[in-house]
């Protein structure tokens, strides 16, 4: 596996590899990889001739200087289990290569971030259009794949690459669990023990309001069994919990509409590390 550091050099190599007819799969990260990750490059690999995954800790989507400073950092971890993972190229950029100059332009995805992460994380989605859309320039890969545990996310890249007709496929990949369900990430490893034994509580939430929307109840009902579940662990400090249609992120009708699918999204934190989470009925 190659390690590029520089935009140039990366333009250079997805550039050859697009001159000999390869197909490039790109996985963005920001490292401290979990098997979450890993499966997004597996998958890349099986899916493309070459995978480029990057790992770039993004100032510009962070809105608290706390959590950009403690995110943690382990760039020689992550490059040993990349290659075996079918990773052909791991770009690791520093800030000046991806911020030569600060960024001026300016996104707004309109009602998409008007909610959820969005609405508590002021500036993170224009921060994350704005990373996608370098990383897409440099690399100009054919398939970008991302996970469905930050459904949000995968939302507004996917609203990116219509509105500025980038020619590549946005591929959505299901979040990987712990065996207790916790969903899988970098912050994770941030958790006191007592706060990961409590922390699988927040899927269990999310399945039971699940469980009550597949047996018809409503979105409000629903949505409060769930933060009621919470509710009982005061450790967990919900920051949101809303029951959304899953393609518009819109807080969804009071009563059932029939082969609606909903998306049931959360944040919450234990301690200092705020986690976030998603299932779709
Ligand atoms: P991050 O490093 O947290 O920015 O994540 C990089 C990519 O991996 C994003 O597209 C995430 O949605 C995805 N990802 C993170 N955690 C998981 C998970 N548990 N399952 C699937 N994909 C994930």
């Amino acid at each position: 596996m190659q390690i590029l550091q520089s935009a140039p050099a990366l333009q250079a190599q997805t550039e050859a590899w697009r001159q000999q007819g390869l197909r490039i799969g790109l996985v963005p990260t920001m490292g401290a990889l979990h098997e979450g990750h890993l499966q997004l490059v597996r998958t890349a690999a099986a899916e493309n001739d070459v995978v480029v995954a990057s790992i770039f800790v993004n100032p510009t989507q962070f809105n608290n200087a706390e959590d950009f400073r403690l995110y943690p950092r382990l760039p020689e971890a992550d490059a040993e289990l990349l290659g075996p993972a079918g990773c052909t190229a791991l770009f690791m950029p520093g800030v000046e290569q991806m911020y030569p100059t600060p960024a001026k332009l300016r996104f707004d995805f309109g009602a998409l971030e008007h909610v959820m992460e969005g609405a508590f994380r002021p500036g993170h989605f224009n921060g994350v259009a704005t990373v996608v859309s370098k990383l897409f320039h440099l690399a100009r890969p054919h398939r970008a794949y991302f996970g469905q545990k930050d459904l949000q996310q995968v939302t507004i890249v996917r609203q990116m690459v219509a509105d500025l007709s980038f020619d590549l496929e946005v591929v959505a990949f299901p979040t990987v669990r712990e065996a207790d369900g916790l969903a899988m990430s970098s912050r994770n490893r941030r958790l006191t023990p007592a706060d990961r034994t409590r922390a699988p509580r927040l899927y269990q939430a999310l399945e039971l309001a699940a469980e009550q929307l597949r047996a018809g109840q409503s979105a409000a009902a629903a949505r409060q069994a769930a933060i009621d579940y919470l509710a009982q662990e005061p450790a967990i400090q919900l920051e949101y919990l809303e029951v959304a249609d899953a393609q518009t992120l819109q807080p969804a009708p009071t009563q059932p509409v029939a082969e609606q699918s909903l998306a049931i999204c959360l944040a919450a934190s234990l301690g200092d590390v705020r986690l976030i989470d998603n299932v779709v009925v």
